[in-house]
């Protein structure tokens, strides 16, 4: 018996999309790192990482990288999230590589990696304007640079990195990243060798590939959700991308009701479950289907990119999904089941859940 809220993953699409950003990356010289955080850590989609060619795997959560190093996927794990002080002797025991940007934490690092008789691989973030994590000061940065590479024995200078998109929106242009790089060649010239790796951001960053337009010592990139949840590079920046699937990851729910109902609620109205003042458009009588599924499962239904003609998402409470479904051409009874598109956000909770049933295929 199939049970639902259900995630279908089709895993050979999900290599394949991964295989064609790594050549992509690739052909300009560019390593792809295969950011797994959003599948919460599940072995089978990390091995689609891997398997696709990303050398690399990394997180924001040390937890997902102690679980696969555990699991033997992988063979080279990276912590993304600029380590908390209180996970300083897991990080040095299952990352092999961390970004960093605060001097008492690498100070941590070193000697918590001198206890375990490892040398930690350290990135340094750089700011360069999206205001999350990074060394805006660039003498500071200098200065933590040389501490790392001439003063701390169980850390090595492994390079630079660079964060834009996430919280300040900020677009990845040859000009941030090309600060990035000038920073990197500060760092080079005062340590008196190569860096090994200037890392220029996540997915956002690989319009910079598309466009043939990144600065040429970049030399990695951190790419998360796109792989299987295409979304972003063709619907929010309108680039062609008809070599990707975008069918890696399906959301699967089960009609529980169908009925024609009115479609503004009647009585008097207060707020939702979760205390939102909604408003309602009276459309008159329309036909309706519940679903088995809910913010609970997957967050905010309006996210949902859907991808169903005929079918309009009107909202949804923890557990049920109502959909309107006046001119939609297929007929659906309770039992049967209705197919979403899904993207990011999506992913990132129902792979989490433990009440959602995932499904490979191959
Ligand atoms: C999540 C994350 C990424 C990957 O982001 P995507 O948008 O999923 O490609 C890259 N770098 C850092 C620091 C992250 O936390």
């Amino acid at each position: 018996m199939e049970r639902y809220p259900q995630l279908v993953v089709d895993l050979a699409h999900a290599r394949e999309n991964v295989e064609n950003l790594v050549k992509r990356c690739a052909d300009r010289g560019v390593r792809m790192t295969g950011v797994i955080k959003v599948t919460n850590g599940l072995p089978e989609m990390c091995q689609a990482y891997y398997d696709g060619g990303c050398r690399t795997l990394a997180s924001s959560r040390i937890e997902h990288l102690k679980s696969l190093k555990e699991k033997g996927i992988g063979e080279e794990f990276e912590l993304l999230r600029i380590p908390m002080m209180s996970e300083i002797p897991d990080v040095i025991k299952y990352a092999d590589i961390s970004l960093n940007s605060d001097g008492s934490v690498l100070e941590a690092l070193n000697a918590e990696a001198l206890r375990q008789g490892k040398v930690h691989r350290v990135i340094l973030m750089v700011e360069v304007g999206d205001l999350r994590e990074g060394y805006w000061d660039r003498e500071e940065l200098l200065r933590d640079a040389l501490k790392v590479e001439n003063d701390f024995d169980g850390l090595y200078l492994e390079g630079v990195g660079m964060n834009v998109g996430c919280y300040g929106s900020v677009l990845p242009t040859f000009e941030n990243m090309q600060d990035l790089v000038d920073a990197a060649e500060m760092i080079e010239a005062s340590i008196g060798r190569k860096l090994d790796t200037i890392s220029g951001g996540g997915t956002s960053s690989l319009m910079r590939i598309f466009d043939g337009d990144i600065p040429e010592r970049i030399n990695e990139l951190r790419v998360g959700g796109e792989p299987l949840a295409a979304y972003t590079l063709k619907n929010v920046y309108g680039y062609p991308m008809e070599w990707q699937h975008e069918d890696v990851i399906r959301l699967r729910m089960e009609v529980l009701e169908v009925r024609r109902k009115p479609s503004h609620p009647i009585g008097e109205l207060a707020v939702d479950a979760f205390g939102h003042s909604n408003t309602y458009e009276d459309r008159g009588e329309r036909l309706r289907a519940i679903l088995g599924g809910g913010r609970l499962d997957y967050g905010e239904p309006q996210d949902i990119p859907n991808g169903n003609p005929g079918i309009e998402i009107l909202g949804a409470s923890s557990d049920h999904t109502i959909i309107d479904l006046e001119d939609c051409p297929i007929e659906y009874k309770p039992g049967d089941f209705i197919e979403f598109r899904i993207k990011y956000t999506q992913l990132m909770y129902l792979t989490l859940n433990p009440l959602t049933h995932i499904k490979y295929i191959e």
